[in-house]
């Protein structure tokens, strides 16, 4: 059921308690000219959740009208990401590509119309004529040429007849409108490039104003979600779609289209006239969210990649240990308003936190390993200690965890000179180690240099599991043995900008790259984490959620990613 919980969703339910529609069908139309970010998960919790929701459509079109940016491997991406942020498409992955002809014909079909004409201004005349904000534009010379002729320039504008840049097809509305969008928009412009998609069947290619509605209107889209940057191109949308409205018969491409999809939908049909609908974009804290910046990162090598841990790329915090629920989750508690803000990054990681606690089974790492000597426990003992998975969900099960003659702790657990209020080791303190033993500090041992590397300490054999009854001993440490754990790289990942608005614009937003936002340490794991599988996540006791690296972890040899440690200020309605 479909819960009006926002004024998108309170539209769609109107419109289906109205019988408007008899179903929903929405879209999420990326451009595929880089990977997906948190922006972009929004939409399409958006857009794919009413369609859950409300039992009807929702559909991926890729909208590939740049062809010189774009490529096949942010299709790819992009597919990916959707899935695994746990959503399918209705129907086949759609192209505004697809649609080429029909772009084409409705073209002609304006010209004829007398709505739109090849304009040969340069693109500097063009501009110059445009007018701003305060000031209207001036008419280009070339505006009243007649419909013949418009037809036969096109036609050789098509046909690779004219250079790149010589001309362009414009709509014919208003040069003096308040709205420059609707000042003679360009529609079609020369560019003798390749296409992923149609390779070199094309030598002109459709704006995205132009694309967009018809692209919707086609595909009986009912509702045309979008952020409110498109609020100012929602009445050439309508106007388009007015004026192909009086477009009968359909052109032939059109049908072929519909047959294409099973649409029951002739050449008498009157193409439809969906809704566009703006909500404000998802900007966060401390991130940038624009693919354009985004690539600037990978492209100059300051991340390793789109899906870097330290990307807010969907598939980079896939990577972190990032669920898909948390997400969806972040994306419900962010909501859908007109209204622009900055959510804290906090309640991002709040989200992950909160789905992982329930749902990351525990295990002990030490992450900056320092050697501690059981100077009373034998050398040839392996005692087996069984612990759980889960303190609130026995169904985990259980695992092995030896405990030896030597072992690590971590050595921020150990403080020579401590601190007031320090609970964990000191010399000739005691502090229990997690799961197993009350130990006590007897010997620092140092290098020349005076480094301390390791600690001899007496165990209390009397206290595996139960409290000594003569003293308290509040600190506990989580622990590997020496012998049986294994060696592993961990990455620590924290937050890729040291300032809250890298992307404000009056300074370079690089300039605020954290370099400390990947620490590489040579941890010990517990063994049962050897059998970590790649994309599997742990909560390390004390240390916070970790996920085996999906593309370094070997069998057996798991790679760890900091996912967010266990604990931040944020809480909800902070
Ligand atoms: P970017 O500015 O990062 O390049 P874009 O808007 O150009 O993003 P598109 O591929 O065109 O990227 O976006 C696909 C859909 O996702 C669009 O409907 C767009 O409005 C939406 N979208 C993009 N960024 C955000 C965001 N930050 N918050 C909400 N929706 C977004
Ligand atoms: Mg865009």
């Amino acid at each position: 059921m479909i819960e009006p919980k926002d004024f998108i969703r309170a539209q769609v339910v109107a419109d289906l308690d109205s019988g408007k529609h008899a179903r929903s069908v929405t879209r999420f139309p990326p451009e595929p000219n880089g990977y997906l970010h948190i922006g972009h998960a929004k939409s399409i919790c958006l857009n794919f959740g009413i369609a859950v929701e409300s039992g009807g459509d929702c559909h991926l079109r890729f909208d590939d009208t740049n062809p010189e940016k774009e490529s096949q491997e942010y299709i790819d991406a992009i597919q990916r990401d959707v899935e695994w942020l746990g959503f399918k498409w209705a129907g086949p992955v759609r192209y505004a590509s697809d649609y080429f002809d029909v772009l084409h014909d409705y073209a002609v079909e304006l010209i004829k119309l007398g709505k739109a004409y090849v304009d040969s201004q340069s693109a500097d005349d063009m501009r110059a004529n445009r007018g701003t904000l305060s000031e209207p534009g001036r008419n280009s010379p070339y505006r009243d040429r007649s419909v013949d002729e418009n037809l036969a320039l096109f036609a050789q504008m098509r046909a690779g007849e004219l250079a790149d840049g010589s001309c362009a097809l414009r709509a014919k509305i208003d040069m003096a409108s308040g709205n420059i969008n609707l000042r003679d928009p360009v529609l079609y412009r020369i560019r003798k490039q390749h296409h992923h998609q149609t390779g070199g069947k094309w030598c002109i290619y459709p704006m995205y104003d132009y694309t967009h509605p018809i692209s919707d209107a086609l595909e009986f889209i009912t509702h045309s979600l979008c952020t409110l940057e498109f609020e100012d191109h929602r009445p050439f949308y309508d106007w388009l779609l007015d004026t192909l409205a009086h477009v009968l018969p359909q052109p032939s491409s059109v049908v072929t289209v519909w047959k294409k999809v099973g649409a029951a939908a002739g050449d008498s049909t009157v193409l439809p006239h969906p809704q566009q609908i703006e909500f404000s974009r998802l900007n966060v804290n401390y991130t940038v969210t624009s693919k354009r910046k985004l690539k600037q990162l990978v492209d100059e090598g300051l991340v390793h990649g789109w899906d870097d841990p330290r990307m807010p790329t969907i598939s980079g915090m896939r990577r972190r240990g990032y669920s898909p629920e948390a997400l969806r989750d972040f994306c419900a508690r962010v909501g859908v308003t007109k209204s622009d803000g900055v959510v804290d990054v906090g309640m991002l990681e709040f989200c992950v936190r909160e789905h992982l606690e329930n749902s990351a089974p525990r295990a002990m790492a030490v992450l900056r390993p320092l050697k501690v000597v059981l100077t009373n426990f034998p050398a040839s003992e392996v005692k087996a200690i069984r612990a759980a998975r889960h303190p609130n969900h026995p169904e985990m099960g259980e695992r092995d965890i030896p405990f030896t003659h030597e072992i690590y702790i971590d050595s921020a657990d150990f403080e020579e000179v401590p601190p007031k209020g320090y609970k964990r080791l000191i010399p000739g303190g005691e502090v229990r180690l997690r799961n197993a033993y009350i130990i006590k500090c007897d010997e620092v041992i140092k290098d020349s240099a005076g480094h301390i590397t390791e600690l001899r300490c007496s165990c209390d054999l009397d206290t595996f599991g139960r409290n000594p009854e003569d003293r308290k001993v509040k600190g506990v440490v989580h622990w590997v043995s020496a012998s049986h754990g294994i060696p592993c790289e961990v990455r620590l990942y924290s937050r890729l900008f040291t300032d809250a608005a890298p992307d404000r614009g009056d300074v370079d937003f690089k300039t605020f790259i954290n370099p400390q936002a990947l620490e590489v340490v040579q941890a010990v794991i517990e063994p049962s984490l050897a059998a970590a599988q790649p994309e599997e996540r742990f909560q390390f006791e004390r240390e916070g959620y970790f996920c085996a690296d999906r593309h370094d972890s070997q069998p057996g040899k798991p790679v760890f990613n900091l996912t967010v440690g266990l604990r931040d200020s944020w809480k909800p309605g902070a």
